[in-house]
This record gives structure tokens, C-alpha cells and sequence, in this order.
């Protein structure tokens, strides 16, 4: 079973829910954090790494011996990652989405392709449970094809936590496709409503099974509620504002440490999934 735990916005307590729901399920659990921009699980579950490997894109090379400056090596690049200047082709490397298409455009077959450190690729344990994340060097612009590799890195055999990237772009995608089912957590406010209904119709358009979970559940004025239930989405999990539940956040804990009791909540949460995702 493999559960994507996303939100819509930032500063929700996604990070905090998928690193306490994978301790909970504890052995036979492996946790990917493919936040890859903000990679942060780690700070929580202090894995042991036991492998750490570069990731590289492949980026084309030009050979100016065979090039002609023709130019079609930029009319075909959609990213814009290939300009001509002085009539040769000139790369933005860190705009290169590594598609290969001005490679196989070049008619004098003046472009190669060469690896380019993209961030790197880490996998360990804390404690029992499995542990991999994905830290994307400064100054990258897409972290999809390291998102990507990061889930790679899942066992078999496993219940799988992805800890997705906020928002609802290409990062959240990627991250959340594949999964049997993922987990929003949202909390009940004007904003949180909002990047709500955005992450919900993602899900919808991408067919991922999705339930919410609100935290600081006793925030808002029942206006989230409402709107999931008229839409028919189940809110498996409320987590009302706690002190101490904060506290342990900025310790680095996750709630498990501040409130044990909640260890029953998750795994019965778990178990609510539906049996068609499972
Ligand atoms: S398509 Fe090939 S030959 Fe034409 S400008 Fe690009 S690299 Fe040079
Ligand atoms: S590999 Fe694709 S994205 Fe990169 S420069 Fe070539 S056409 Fe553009």
C-alpha cells in the first residue's frame, strides 16, 4: 500500500503527519520524503544513512565542429533551454528538461548528451523503519526527474509513506501519482480551504483516491467540513490545536512523541482506507 500524504499549501503538518503515521505503522514501513526542495522528514525521524549517491540529468553537449548553427536545436526546445547567439547554440543548463529533443532534432548529429549533478539520492533506517529522501542541488529548476527517483527508492513489500511536495504543480504530481491513495491535510481556514479544493481537483483529474485530514481542527467554523461533505470526501482524522503538539514540532518530534494516544488514531485511520486502494 502506498499513501501520498500532500496538502495544497505549505505549513499544514503534512511533514509532521507522514513521519508520525510511518512510525506508527512501524516495521515492514518505509518513508520517502520527496519534498525534495525542503527535504525535512529526516529532521524528524533522525534516520542512520547508509547510502548517499549524486543524481544526474542527462544535458546535451554541442559539438562545434559539427554544428552549422541552423538553429532547429531551439525551435524544438519548448523550455527554452537552447538560445542562438552569434550563431551558435548557446544552453541554459539548469532550464534543460533532459527530453532529448534537440539531440534527436540536430541534422548534422552535433549534440551528445552528458550527465549533470542534479542533488542526490539518500537512503538509511531509523530504527526499523526504511528511510529515503531526495535533496535537489541549489539552483535546479525542476525537481520532478529527482522526485521520481526517490520513489524508486521503495522497498517492495511495504506499506509506502510518500511525504509530497506542497502545492499542486508538476511536484505535487509526480509525487502523488503512482500511490493508492493519499492523505490531504489541510487546516480549516480561508486559505487552507482554497488550496484545498485546488488539491482535490488534481486528485480527481489524476484518479488518486483521496480523504482529508485537518489539523488545528478547532480553528475554523465548520466551513471545511461542510464543503467536504458536500463534495462526498471523508475526513478521516481531526487534530485540534495542542500546545504541546507544537512544542514538539519545533524539538523536531512529531506529534507520537507529544501524544502517544494518537499511535491508535493513525493505525486506525490506516486501516479506514478504502479495500479497492489497498
Ligand atoms: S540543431 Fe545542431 S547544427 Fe543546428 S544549431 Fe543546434 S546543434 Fe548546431
Ligand atoms: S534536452 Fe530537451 S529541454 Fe534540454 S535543451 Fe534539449 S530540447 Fe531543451
Amino acid at each position: 500500500m502506498r499513501v501520498a500524504v500532500a496538502s495544497g499549501k505549505g505549513g499544514t503538518g503534512k511533514t509532521s503527519l507522514a513521519c508520525a503515521l510511518a512510525r506508527a505503522l512501524g516495521p515492514g514501513a518505509a518513508l520517502l520524503d520527496c519534498d525534495v526542495e525542503e527535504p525535512d522528514c529526516a529532521l524528524f525521524i533522525k534516520p542512520r544513512i547508509e547510502r548517499e549517491a549524486e543524481f544526474t540529468v542527462p544535458v546535451p553537449a554541442v559539438d562545434s565542429a559539427k554544428c552549422d548553427g541552423c538553429g532547429r536545436c531551439a525551435e524544438v526546445c519548448v523550455y527554452n533551454a537552447i538560445k542562438i547567439f552569434g550563431g551558435r547554440p548557446f544552453l541554459f543548463a539548469h532550464m534543460c528538461h533532459s527530453c532529448g529533443g534537440c539531440a534527436r532534432a540536430c541534422p548534422r548529429k552535433a549534440i551528445s548528451e552528458v550527465p549533470r549533478v542534479s542533488g542526490k539520492v539518500r537512503q538509511g533506517r531509523a530504527g526499523d523503519l526504511y528511510f529515503a529522501d531526495g535533496i535537489m542541488a541549489v539552483g535546479e529548476a525542476s525537481p520532478v526527474r529527482l522526485i521520481k527517483a526517490v520513489k524508486k527508492e521503495a522497498p517492495p513489500a511495504r506499506h509506502v509513506i510518500v511525504d509530497c511536495p506542497p502545492g499542486t504543480s508538476c511536484p505535487m504530481i509526480a509525487a502523488v501519482t503512482g500511490a493508492n491513495f493519499c492523505l490531504l491535510v489541510s487546516e480549516p481556514t480561508p486559505f487552507g480551504l482554497c488550496d484545498l479544493k485546488l488539491a482535490v481537483e488534481t486528485l480527481k483529474k489524476i484518479g488518486v483516491p483521496h480523504a482529508l485530514v485537518i489539523n488545528r481542527s478547532d480553528l475554523g467554523e465548520g466551513e471545511m467540513e461542510a464543503w467536504c461533505a458536500s463534495k462526498g470526501i471523508r475526513i478521516l482524522l481531526k487534530i485540534p490545536f495542542d500546545r504541546e503538539i507544537a512544542a514538539a514540532y519545533s524539538r523536531g518530534e512529531t506529534l507520537l512523541e507529544a501524544r502517544p494516544e494518537y499511535r491508535e488514531k493513525l493505525l486506525a485511520l490506516f486501516s479506514a482506507l478504502p479495500e479497492d486502494a489497498v
